[in-house]
């Protein structure tokens, strides 16, 4: 196997970012899609790196070849600091659409100073920051006062059963701790050039539905009202007519307040104010606009699935749809489901729940969040650093229902247009890994060294 160069002495970021550059091709060379996952040989590949560098790791496999490694670097100085987790998954969402790639998605290329892979983005490129990062921690023989847990699971894009839903539920004793770092908050370049980075504190819940109809069937010459597509058009009329609020919770006012010194008025004036008439007024035109803004400010519905009829000329018995639901952590999911119940009254329709996963949220007034926010302003360069919403849900959930502040905390430095992961060339560049190599383990030393 490859041995990965781990400097002892002296960093140089340089040699470091090329180091995990070629780590991370390896890691994109293993095929985890998922299904079916077989997140085995990614996790054994690691269990490897670990070993060579004197770090003890156990595989917990929940299926076969379903598995999740949990390596600890214990404290140098112990005390009676609860540990720090690095959580990430190993597993990569399919990709339906290998021929429009330019390269292999699996060949772990690097081109044009650019990884390209299927999960560089999503999320192996975290796994070996945080990798690295307990490498150099390791090597460079930091004082830690807490120890340190790598996570890397299994089976995160398709619900974590085999991977952290799974692993917290049956080895809660192996990676339980006080803080737990996992996937979220990017950094991103201002058109000034200046680095923002955003650390997530909260996620939307998810709520999968599916609606179904009944009605009379038939000949297709012959129609009748009543039938079950006619009622399923009228549900799916009503539940796009609920009016989407917009939620502006405690949080997000202190984070719009902090962006603020950053912009010019007027804006600087209106983020400020986020309750204020003026402002609500703009940002319901904003929500309207564009989707990202109605993620992060409203609870959102897609229809993500339809049914019905099976012949040309047949009126079919019944007919079903599927809503992804995602709910506001400053609204619930039963006030959601009061509402589309509500909208729904009167209606000859089944609500089916198929997955429901609450919103979570984080408290921030925490020495982690000042510490990751002083390093990044004081080390990395960040003009600033913020709280923010994740639109989605992540493997934090787990961690968070038991009790664990969780931060989504992806240290690269991102354009806007390169956020939306699972893409086709979803790709790192070797200056951006170094970026985010570096913040990564910065902001851990500091932390775990105080
Ligand atoms: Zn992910």
């Amino acid at each position: 196997m490859t041995t990965y160069n781990i400097p002892t002495g002296g960093l140089d970021w340089g040699g470091v970012g090329q180091t995990a550059a070629a780590m991370l091709a390896d890691y994109l060379r293993i095929d985890t899609t998922n299904p079916p996952g077989r997140e085995e040989a990614a996790a054994e590949w690691m269990r490897g790196i670990l070993k060579e560098h004197g770090i003890e790791s156990e595989i917990f496999l929940a299926a076969k070849e379903r598995a999740n490694l949990v390596a600890r670097l214990p404290a140098r100085k112990p005390g009676s600091k609860g540990a720090i987790v690095l959580n990430s998954h190993s597993d990569v969402v399919g990709t339906d659409e290998k021929d429009k790639w330019s390269v292999d998605p699996f060949g772990g290329i690097i081109q044009d100073g650019k990884v390209y892979g299927a999960g560089a983005i999503d999320c192996k490129s975290l796994g070996v920051m945080q990798l690295m990062s307990l490498l150099l921690l390791k090597e460079q023989g930091v004082e830690t006062t807490r120890d340190v847990v790598l996570n890397i699971v299994a089976d995160e894009e398709n619900g974590g059963k085999f991977g952290a839903g799974w692993l917290t539920t049956e080895h809660w004793d192996k990676v339980a701790g006080e803080f737990t770092l996992g996937e979220g908050g990017f950094g991103f370049l201002l058109p000034n050039g200046a680095p923002l980075y955003s650390v997530t504190y909260a996620e939307k819940g998810t709520l999968w539905l599916r609606l179904r109809t009944r009605g009379p069937d038939g000949h297709g010459s012959m129609p009748r009202r009543g039938s079950a597509v006619d009622k399923l058009h009228e549900a799916l009329g009503r539940v796009y007519g609920i009016p989407g609020e917009i939620f502006i919770g405690d949080q997000t006012v202190a984070h719009l307040g902090r962006i603020a010194e950053h912009v010019k008025w007027p804006y600087s004036f209106l983020l400020k104010r986020p309750r204020s008439w003026l402002m609500r007024r703009f940002l319901r035109k904003a929500v309207k606009k564009s989707p990202r803004m109605a993620a992060l400010l409203t609870n959102t519905i897609s229809v993500t699935n339809l049914r019905a009829g099976f012949k040309e000329n047949a009126i079919p018995p019944e007919a079903a749809a599927v809503l992804d639901c995602r709910v506001h952590p400053n609204s619930s999911t039963a006030d959601f489901l009061k509402q589309l119940h509500q909208a729904l009254s009167g209606l000859e329709v089944e609500v089916e729940e198929i997955l429901r996963f609450e919103p979570t949220v984080s408290p921030l007034d925490n020495g982690l969040f000042q510490s990751l926010s002083a390093t990044l302003r004081e080390e990395c360069g960040a003009r600033a650093v913020f709280p923010l919403l994740l639109p989605a849900s992540t493997d934090m959930r787990f961690f968070r229902r038991r009790g664990v502040t969780c931060y989504g905390f992806q240290p690269l430095l991102m354009k806007l247009d390169e956020l939306d992961a699972h893409d086709v060339d979803e790709h790192v560049a070797v200056d951006n890994l170094r970026v985010g190599v570096r913040n990564y383990y910065l902001t851990l030393r500091n932390f775990c060294a105080a």
